[in-house]
């Protein structure tokens, strides 16, 4: 059976993330990584997958079956998935989630002119999430859904620590308050601030010679960021820093208190516990690559989210084999 031929559009966490994910399939070949960057200085160990600037990606239209975006939510995607979706199918991480309409939009419009199909705001949220918010609230109309996030190294959260006064380096992680969940895990249904439901860690590097108590107060004190939320601040050595905080770690859960018949409760739960949240989110990428060409070759052209796509388009088994091991 020939493979599926993919190509990956930016060579950042998420790009990196999909060749690993892709070496650990058996029906999926990559075929280049396209950059804005030079080519050459682009590091990937298979000698076999071209390094390409991303000027010459039209140059591939016939090599490649689907393109994996993997440029970042804020500026790239919104132009390139556009741009990519006129010449290929594709597949991206857009987590915008303020700005998914829009975003759709301007895709379907590439997508159908060109009969190209275009699977949008893939990975885990959006994504997996949000497929099972969907299920959850349409089991259970009855009831209401929580998402909780973490524990997550925020990137935003830590580039803020990192630009307080005295401050030489730091890291923000966001974890789900243990007591908003057990709430919820009981069915009471509670109203939650997002303050309420999660709690602030930061691990700092001070400065030769900084003032800890006024980086702490600072911290726990910002606008927005921190000063609504539990905030906690811990002061630890450069070495401790790259030794225990370098991973990116992430994860959450998604949990529906629903009540069925005369007041039974049902909670629905779904969670993820991330130790990379780029190798996980390119990996849920890579199994809807399989969809995007798989529908594409039905004519289903256009924009698509993760609720237009049934399970068994990306599983790499047959419906057959899915019938008998996994139903
Ligand atoms: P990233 O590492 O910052 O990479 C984004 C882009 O920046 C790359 O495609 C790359 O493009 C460029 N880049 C990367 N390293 C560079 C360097 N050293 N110098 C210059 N340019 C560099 O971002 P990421 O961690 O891969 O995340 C990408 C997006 O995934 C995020 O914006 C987020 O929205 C999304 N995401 C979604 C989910 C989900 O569940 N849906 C989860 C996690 C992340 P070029 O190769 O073209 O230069």
């Amino acid at each position: 059976m020939s493979k599926i031929k993919l190509g990956i559009v930016g060579y950042g966490n998420l790009g990196k993330g999909a060749v690993e994910a892709i070496k650990q399939t058996d029906d999926l070949e990559l075929v280049a990584v396209f950059t804005r960057r030079d080519p050459e200085d682009l590091t990937i160990d298979d000698p076999t997958v071209k390094k390409v600037h991303i000027s010459n990606a039209s140059d591939y239209k016939n090599e490649i079956d689907v393109m994996l975006l993997c440029g970042g939510s804020a500026t790239d995607l919104p132009e390139q998935t556009p741009y990519f979706a006129s010449m290929f199918n594709t597949v991206d991480s857009f987590d915008t989630h303020a700005k998914i309409p829009e975003f759709y939009e301007s895709v379907n419009e590439a997508a159908t002119k060109n009969n190209k199909t275009a699977i949008i705001s893939v990975g885990w949220d959006p994504g997996l999430f949000s497929i099972n918010r969907l299920m959850a609230d349409a089991i259970l109309p009855s009831g209401e859904n929580y998402t909780f996030w973490g524990k997550g190294l925020s990137q935003g959260h830590s580039d803020a620590v990192r630009r307080v006064n005295g401050v030489k380096n730091g890291v923000q992680y966001t974890i789900p308050s243990e007591s908003a969940i057990e709430k919820v895990r009981s069915g009471e249904n509670p109203t939650l601030e997002t303050a309420e439901k999660h709690n602030r860690v930061c691990y700092i590097v001070a400065e030769e010679g900084a003032d800890k108590a006024a980086i702490e107060q600072e911290i726990k004190t910002m606008p927005n960021y921190f000063a609504d939320y539990n905030t906690e601040v811990n002061f630890i050595s450069e070495e401790e820093l790259k030794r225990d905080h370098s991973k990116a770690p992430h994860g959450g859960f998604v949990i529906r208190g629903g009540n069925t018949g005369s007041g039974h409760k049902q909670i629905y739960e779904f969670s993820l516990k991330l130790d990379s949240n780029p190798e996980f989110t390119a990996s849920v990428l890579v199994a809807y690559a399989r969809a995007a060409y798989r529908l594409n070759n039905e004519n289903q052209f256009g924009a698509k989210t993760v609720f237009d796509v049934a399970p068994g388009y990306i599983s790499p088994r047959s419906a057959e084999e899915l019938r008998r091991d996994f139903l």
